[in-house]
């Protein structure tokens, strides 16, 4: 080494990993400092601080170093030790479907029906009169009384209002008196073929709609009005902040909502990054492929550059689609839910269009599909930075495990499905094809990455619970022992990519979010234990203090 670079290796080796050229440059807006920061950068996977300028990330290093770029306003976070990681990426959710079921009245746990008319008057009072009301989550197993409820409690309580309730399963609601007249229900009313309305005395309606029933008053609540959805989306986006999220990829978004979240973003009030996949709708994929791939709109909010489609049903009502019939229903091999042909044609639009597609596929036969036919796309449009993705890519044949390295496609799965799932997996499968479900090593080993996720509201909200499964693929209580197929698991440092990195790549934006490195967004998450090495059995201990988007707090716990 000539002594020349020797000197410039000497001031290229100072304690600062990066400092802008100009003077300005180096006064950070906000100091991060004291505290364990995983970077998921792999020049420096570990520092002790970072600077933020104008929301991004300029330095990260040792404290000594960062502090330098410390001027009069500087704003400094002394973490005291604390974790931090990059911010949170859930790539497969459903945001809206969040929103709507926080409007809800939650009634999930609920020990009496006196608490579900509890809950529900207070709702009711904070409501403007005639308006409905609606909840979700009872359930009479666990009252005191274990019979259906009747209505007549409900509507002295709330007789202003329409209120449906929704059992915990879906298959059941309880009306009030007010809905019951919205819907002309009387002891006239005739059961609906497929449906069964509860009665008393005189065969007057109880309140209690079974299956079909249900209909006879939903659809007369209306539809959400456009400031409901507004609210909706913004209380999903707050949900998701409070639990670390800071990008997510939406599933299957139409175009009603789209604009819906264009406005909420343009007022300035969307404060999450959101990877919109376009409904599987022909005017809705012309519209968006005509627009053009939309990257960052609204101060890096809003990314439009993909389709979903949905190829299957799923595991548990057995409409995931097998290539061997169902282990315990040997007649029945699944539901395709789209027509052959139609996944290549979509592709081929989109890759002349600069977009990609994701496509929903749980079952073996529906992965292979859809792999074939994405394949026959990249024959006619040979594109290479496609990123074409399966969603949940749940149920792999061997032979297809390499396929998905070779065509550069990449898998989307949800861990928290595994755990979810495992309880009766095996009896839908059988002990063979078991083997390849939820099959994260197989695919990472073979060469790909993995987009982790939740699927929300399908899942909690909660990322951890995904992390935790990768890492252990137990449940909360830490059932089974061992794990379920613990060969499958995913290294901390691999759980950690798939919700962040890796979570970016997948959804093109690993130039701008997915880890803290100079240049980068500063969206990053402070906790308050270190989910790298506590024992795995307190991953879901920890507790998310603050969320921080383009070096701006969108959340913090409140001090109690
Ligand atoms: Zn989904």
């Amino acid at each position: 080494m000539t002594n020349r670079r020797l000197a410039l290796a000497l001031v290229l080796t100072p304690l600062v990993a990066f400092v802008p050229r100009t003077a300005a440059a180096q006064v950070a807006d906000l100091i991060v400092t004291n505290a364990r920061i995983y970077t998921v950068d792999e020049n420096r996977p570990v520092v002790e601080a970072m600077a933020i300028r104008d929301g991004r990330v300029v330095a990260t290093g040792p404290a000594r170093g960062i502090m330098t770029m410390r001027g009069p306003a500087t704003q400094v976070l002394d973490l005291h030790g604390r974790t931090v990681i990059p911010g949170m990426i859930d790539a497969h959710v459903h945001l809206l479907n969040l929103g709507n079921s926080l409007r809800n009245v939650d009634l999930v746990g609920t020990t009496s029906y006196d608490e579900v008319v509890a809950r529900v008057a207070a709702r009711a009072r904070e409501t403007p009169a005639g308006t409905w009301i609606q909840g979700r989550g009872w359930d009479q197993n666990d009252w005191g009384d274990t019979r259906f409820p009747t209505h007549e409690a409900l509507s002295r309580a709330v007789p202003d209002h329409p209120v449906v309730l929704t059992r915990i399963d879906g298959h059941a609601t309880l009306v009030n008196a007010a809905a019951m007249k919205a819907a002309s229900l009387t002891s006239e009313t005739r059961d609906p073929s497929g449906g069964r309305l509860e009665r008393g005395a005189g065969g007057a309606p109880t309140g209690v709609l079974v299956d079909a029933a249900m209909g006879l008053v939903n659809r007369h609540v209306p539809p959400a009005s456009k400031e409901q959805l507004k609210t909706a989306v913004q209380a999903a986006i707050a949900e998701m902040n409070r639990w670390g999220l800071t990008s997510v990829h939406d599933a299957g978004v139409g175009r009603a909502v789209i604009d819906v979240y264009e406005e909420v973003a343009r007022e300035g009030r969307f404060d999450i990054r959101d990877y919109v996949m376009v409904a599987n709708n022909d005017a809705a994929i012309d519209h968006y492929l005509q627009r053009g791939p939309q990257l960052g709109l609204y101060n890096g909010r809003l990314w439009i550059k993909a389709i979903k489609i949905s190829a299957d049903g799923a595991l548990g009502s057995r409409g995931a689609a097998l290539i061997e019939p169902y282990s315990d229903d040997p007649a029945n091999t699944g539901l395709a839910l789209v027509p052959a042909g139609r996944v290549r044609d979509v592709a081929v639009k989109a890759l002349r269009s600069g977009f990609q597609v994701n496509v929903h596929a749980i079952g073996d036969r529906a992965n292979r599909t859809v792999l074939n036919e994405f394949e026959q796309a990249l024959t006619d449009v040979p594109v290479q930075d496609h990123r074409f993705r399966i969603e949940h890519a749940q149920i792999i044949h061997p032979d297809d495990v390499p396929r998905f390295a070779e065509l550069g496609v990449i898998p989307s799965m949800q861990a928290s499905h595994q755990t979810s799932d495992m309880y009766w997996a095996v009896n839908r499968l059988g002990p063979t094809r078991v083997l390849g479900a939820y099959a994260w090593r197989s695919l990472l080993n073979s060469g790909v990455v993995i987009a982790n996720g939740s699927d929300l509201p399908v899942e909690r909200t909660n990322p951890l619970i995904s992390f935790m499964a990768s890492v252990s693929r137990q449940d909360a209580r830490g059932w089974p022992v061992g794990g379920w197929f613990p060969e499958q698991r995913m290294t901390r440092e691999e759980a950690l990519k798939s919700m962040t990195i890796w979570a970016a790549y997948s959804g093109f934006m690993e130039k701008e979010v997915g880890s803290l490195e100079p240049g980068k967004l500063a969206d990053f998450v402070v906790l308050d234990q270190d989910i790298m090495r506590v024992p795995p059995e307190l991953i879901l201990n920890t507790s998310v203090l603050s969320t921080y988007l383009g070096g701006k707090a969108v959340f913090q716990k409140p001090v109690p």
